[in-house]
């Protein structure tokens, strides 16, 4: 018998008023837990905080993906960037972040290339035990609410194990969720929260692939 193939959800961007909560529910009705990946700016909004602490507490993985998503970290090298970005944003995690310390960079747009690190912020993240969590499925839910379900499928049926990029921040997108997950869990994929190895090239500050790709060179 063939293996299952698996899947691992995470949720970027967030929290959002609306989308958060619309998503915690219907991963909780279907018993599944997830990674977000909150952004800091979203944390100073009122309830931001609130929100992630909800997210934290029905039992879901919460990681770094940066202060102000605003820059590549390949496009703004130097340690100021690294300091706000990814030190000051993990601080503000505090204890909501988990045990083992996730960080997913800004991609503009779910992109994979140089433009994802800078020396210095791989310097930070390896020296600070960090595990990178990249991604091998962006369905493009922001741009088409309705269609993104449909590609992360093909992606799921293509891909041995799928870490899907989705966004809570948008609820319109999100409204597709529940019949995903229905779709997925038919299909008897094996939902998990561990992140496969394809997609995490530093584990724990220890590289477990090839890095380069992703770092532009100053
Ligand atoms: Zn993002």
């Amino acid at each position: 018998m063939a293996a299952r193939r698996r899947l691992t959800l995470s949720f970027d961007n967030g929290p959002d008023p609306a989308g958060t909560p619309f998503v915690l529910k219907e991963l909780a009705v279907r018993g599944l837990t997830a990674t977000f990946f909150p952004v800091g700016n979203q944390l100073f909004l009122p309830q931001g905080r609130e929100l992630l602490e909800e997210v934290a507490a029905a039992g879901h993985t919460i990681g770094n993906h940066s202060m102000t998503h605003t820059v590549p970290l390949g496009q703004s090298p130097g340690w100021e960037t690294v300091q706000r970005e990814i030190a000051d944003m993990q601080e503000m995690l505090g204890e909501l972040a988990g045990e083992e310390k996730l960080f997913r960079p800004f991609g503009g747009g779910g992109h994979l290339g140089p433009h994802l690190f800078s020396g210095e912020a791989v310097e930070h993240l390896t020296a600070e035990r960090y595990t990178v969590a990249l991604w091998n499925s962006v369905p493009r839910d922001w741009e088409d609410p309705d269609g993104w379900a449909e590609r992360a499928l093909a992606d799921i049926r293509r891909l041995p194990w799928t870490l899907v990029v989705l966004h809570d921040i948008v609820p319109d997108a999100m409204k597709r969720l529940p019949a995903f997950l229905d779709r997925v869990l038919e299909d008897e994929v094996e939902i998990t929260t561990e992140l496969p190895e394809v997609c995490v090239p530093v584990r724990r500050g220890r590289s477990t692939g090839d890095l380069s790709p992703f770092i532009t060179r100053a």
